[in-house]
């Protein structure tokens, strides 16, 4: 399921594509995934231009020319596709959006969580207002103090806090393992039992498993294609998650795969501790 790296690779995928197209139709397959109405989204939408697209945490924002915005989340199977309007409708299409040239823009979602919100940049969705700051453009240093704020109350997995979107935006199973892996951090560990120089590595870890997936055009493990429908490379780099009892990459013991947090953990007992 799309994370910050899939999220950002489908917008910046999109970024030469959508700004100046004029929406010519919109059409709405399945209702439930569409708020405030499937009226007022296909109202707000028809004849609208479309200036930016961004992303926070794991929700892509579609910026229009009338000060209204088009807040998309993936959740787990959603992926967002250009291509010309003539091309037959994928099966489980949620939405399309026609432009005036042609072309239109697919939100295809097997699993059907995934969500679309048209609203005033003032009032965002709950789950984008409560968003926690971005870990790739905040400040070193304010991040981490957000990090050790945040454990000290938290006698829980520090797995579980790092997946709390309102702690910090963007990071998923995937990459919560693999910078746990990296910062030599077992992810059952209690929050508030981590010592500042293990936040910095967790910090640093992340940095670089987010950066360089975004430079590997994001994990493709099942669904996920980036918005041209080519598939990221990352998997191939992948040091424990997905790797159930394989041995490490780095000392050959061999892995664990447990839950914590109420997810599927993966994480070496040799290099973790
Ligand atoms: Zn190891």
């Amino acid at each position: 399921m799309p994370e910050l790296p899939e999220v950002e690779t489908i917008r910046r995928s999109l970024l030469p594509l959508l700004p100046g197209k004029k929406i010519e139709e919109a059409q709405i397959f399945l209702e439930k995934a569409v708020k405030p109405s499937p009226e007022a989204v296909r109202d707000g939408l028809i004849g609208r231009e479309i200036m930016d697209i961004k992303r926070r945490g794991k929700y892509l924002i579609i910026q229009l020319d009338n000060e209204q915005w088009v807040t998309i989340h993936l959740r787990m199977s959603g992926r967002l596709v250009f291509m010309p309007a003539s091309a037959p409708l994928e099966k489980h299409t949620t939405l399309t959006l026609e432009f005036t040239d042609g072309n239109s823009l697919r939100f295809v979602d097997p699993r059907k969580f995934g969500t679309v919100v048209l609203h005033a940049p003032t009032e965002p969705p709950a789950g984008l207002s409560t968003l926690g700051p971005e870990p790739l453009t905040t400040p070193k240093a304010e991040m981490l103090e957000r990090l050790q704020t945040a454990a000290a109350r938290r006698p829980g997995p520090v797995k579980g806090m790092l997946l709390d979107q309102r702690v910090l935006a963007g990071l998923g199973n995937i990459y919560v393992d693999e910078a746990l892996f990296l910062a030599g951090v077992r992810p059952e560990r209690p929050a508030n039992g981590i010592c500042a120089a293990e936040w910095e590595k967790i910090y640093e870890s992340m940095l670089k498993v987010l950066n360089d997936s975004i430079e590997h055009r994001g994990t493709s493990e099942r669904d996920y294609v980036d918005g041209l429908g080519e598939p990221g490379y990352h998997q191939v780099y992948l040091q424990v998650y997905g790797r159930k009892r394989e041995p490490c990459r780095k000392c050959g013991t061999e892995l664990i795969y447990t839950r914590v947090a109420g997810r599927g953990t993966h994480y070496c007992p040799n290099c973790q501790s």
